[in-house]
């Protein structure tokens, strides 16, 4: 059973800047932000521009698209965060744990002996998420 697409959900709201966001990276396609409630330090969310409620609808042209950004946004993380490693999730639908209903991936840098905070945990201070995010854009910077 395929579920329609809410225009009204909090990424398409940022997507149309009408609720801030720390963004880290943006092109025609997908636009990069801060999670406002990481689950460790440096958690970017990934999102197409183009409306899919994820990956059960979304078109593989759309993916073919974000997929490579999700990339480049693990590999900026793991150097900005000097990352021993890096979780990439992405949920389908309550059932899987999806609660916001915009496609989007999750970039977690992840090191060892620190354990993964809760999913939809605890607010982050707006500073940290700052801070992280131009941490993030220097790494994406220095990328070739
Ligand atoms: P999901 O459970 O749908 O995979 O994840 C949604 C993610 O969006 C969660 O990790 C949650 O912390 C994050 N989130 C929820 N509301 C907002 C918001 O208003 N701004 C940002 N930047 N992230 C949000």
């Amino acid at each position: 059973m395929s579920m329609a697409y809410d225009p009204g959900n909090i990424f398409a709201k940022i997507l149309k800047g009408d609720i801030p966001s720390h963004g880290v990276y943006e092109d025609e396609d997908t636009y990069a932000f801060m999670d406002v409630m990481p689950q460790a330090p440096g958690h970017v969310l990934v999102i197409p521009k183009v409306p899919s409620r994820n990956m059960l609808d979304a078109d593989p042209a759309v993916l073919a698209k974000v997929i490579p950004v999700v990339q480049k946004i693990a590999r900026a993380a793991q150097d900005a965060f000097e990352a021993d490693g890096i979780f990439i999730a992405q949920f389908n639908e309550p059932a899987a744990g999806q609660t916001v209903f915009h496609l989007h991936f999750h970039v977690i840098p992840r090191h060892e002996d620190q354990p993964l905070r809760p999913h939809t945990g605890k607010m982050e201070d707006g500073a940290v998420l700052a801070a992280n995010a131009e941490k993030l854009r220097a790494a994406l910077a220095q990328a070739v």
